[in-house]
């Protein structure tokens, strides 16, 4: 990887139109697109980023004061049942055996989360089987009758009756998302599974893990290429003149934004987050503990030293992150697509003029306005790779191919 100077003496930055693609994103799917292209199809990338570092979203970095690797944007646990997925990662970074476990505190108790036998067992206050569970379950659920169920709160009541939604689901929902459930898309919360046995586990996927020397180690391996040139703090749109109308261009940015917002703004929440590194060993003894009521104003709390028992940190200290959620503005970071059916109509009207744009593809979470976990965020990605990408530097048309300017 070369990274960009204007040092006396170094060499010339080159013109964007030196290289064979241009990728907009140092995200996990940018990455990802710059790496096959440079070590599968031997091309020249240049990967501009308008942030100070790679890895998205996804980005980790020590903290100073402890040094305890903390996941800037919010937790990020990789987990996949993907194999090609799982294969492709391994080659840049061995994954620790952590398994990701989450509680939740309501009303002064805590109870294991996703909901399963020993929170219902626990919230009903005796102990049962999974069939009384079941039953008990079904029977709330029955005085319901819901036959369709048309927003959140009623797919919720549909999957774990009354009491447990309104413990578990109304509050902390009302909170991540600043919306009534009656006013929710019911998908959002079939993301989150019911157990009827004591498995504490979040994810169910056949892989699981952390980055052994944490995300930054595992981008920087991704592009230890010297086909690859990588422009931090520099906006696409900054410079997007500068780009041939040939060339092709991977854009993982804001669908609406390569746009100029001209049909309008696509919805998204944004996080903040309160980072504080406190003088104690063990401030909360898990790594992440939701709160289900809705006077607390934070939906949860992230405690990193948890992800990683098998490091030796220093005794005394720990980081935490609160987490507080709400609608963002234009100076905000997306975070989360609102999707409301309103979202919905103009990402559709946005994909039709993205189209258009032959020379351009557009990946990832923002140019694609979807929810992507990063395992499915690099299975497109190589799937745009073999589809699109190769297709265009190697036409099996009979085309002339473009040749690789091998611009290291
Ligand atoms: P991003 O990571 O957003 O990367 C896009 C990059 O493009 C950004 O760095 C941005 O700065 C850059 N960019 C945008 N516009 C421009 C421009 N004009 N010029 C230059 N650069 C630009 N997934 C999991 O698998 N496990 C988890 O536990 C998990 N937890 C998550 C928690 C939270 C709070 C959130 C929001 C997401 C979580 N995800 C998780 C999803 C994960 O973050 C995504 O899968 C991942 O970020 C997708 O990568 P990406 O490359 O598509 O997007
Ligand atoms: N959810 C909830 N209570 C919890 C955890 C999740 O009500 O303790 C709901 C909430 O609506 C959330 C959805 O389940 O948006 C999906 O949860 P997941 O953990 O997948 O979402 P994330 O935290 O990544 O938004």
């Amino acid at each position: 990887m070369r990274q960009y100077s204007l040092e006396f003496g170094k060499k010339k930055p080159r013109s964007l139109q030196d290289f064979d693609l241009v990728v907009v994103g140092a995200g996990i799917f940018g990455l990802t697109i710059a790496e096959r292209a440079a070590n599968q199809l031997g091309r020249s990338v240049c990967v501009l980023e308008r942030r100070d570092h790679l890895g998205g979203n996804c980005h980790s970095q020590s903290d100073a004061e402890s040094g305890i690797e903390y996941h800037c944007y919010g937790s990020h646990l990789f987990h996949t049942s993907n194999e090609e997925v799982w294969q492709y990662i391994q080659q840049f970074t061995g994954f620790t055996n952590y398994r990701h476990r989450v509680l939740s505190v309501y009303r002064g108790q805590v109870y294991s989360m996703p909901i399963n036998l020993g929170t219902i067992c626990a919230f009903f206050g005796r102990a049962m089987t999974p069939d009384e569970a079941r039953r008990l379950v079904a029977e709330q659920i029955a005085s319901e009758s819901i036959e369709r169920p048309a927003n959140l709160e009623q797919k919720a009541v549909s999957l774990i009756g009354r009491p447990l939604y309104e413990a578990f689901i109304r509050g902390y929902t009302k909170k991540q998302w600043q919306t009534d459930p009656q006013k929710l898309p019911p998908e959002i919360i079939t993301r989150l599974p019911v157990r009827w046995n004591f498995e504490p586990y979040y994810f169910a996927d056949a892989h699981e893990g952390l980055p052994v020397d944490g995300y930054a180690a595992m981008f920087q391996k991704m592009v230890d290429s010297p086909r690859i040139e990588i422009r931090l703090g520099v906006d696409f749109m900054d410079v997007r003149q500068h780009v041939s109308p040939r060339q092709l261009i991977v854009y993982t940015g804001p669908l609406d934004r390569y746009f100029g917002d001209s049909l309008g703004q696509l919805g998204w929440r944004t996080l903040d987050f309160e980072k504080q590194t406190l003088a104690v060993d063990d401030f909360q003894g898990a790594p992440v503990i939701n709160y289900a009521d809705e006077d607390v104003p934070y939906t949860r709390i992230h405690e990193f030293k948890h992800y990683h028992p098998e490091r030796h940190y220093v005794a005394g200290k720990t980081v935490i992150y609160r987490e507080y959620s709400r609608f963002a503005d234009q100076a905000d970071e997306p975070y989360y697509p609102i999707n409301t059916p309103r979202d919905r109509q103009l990402a559709a009207a946005y994909q039709e003029l993205a189209r258009r744009q032959h020379h351009v593809l557009f990946g990832g979470r923002l140019g694609l306005y979807q929810y992507l976990d990063m395992d499915r965020a690099v299975a497109a990605a190589l799937q745009m790779f073999r589809e699109q990408v190769v297709g265009f530097f190697e036409p099996s048309d009979g085309g002339l191919a473009r040749p690789a300017t091998h611009a290291a």
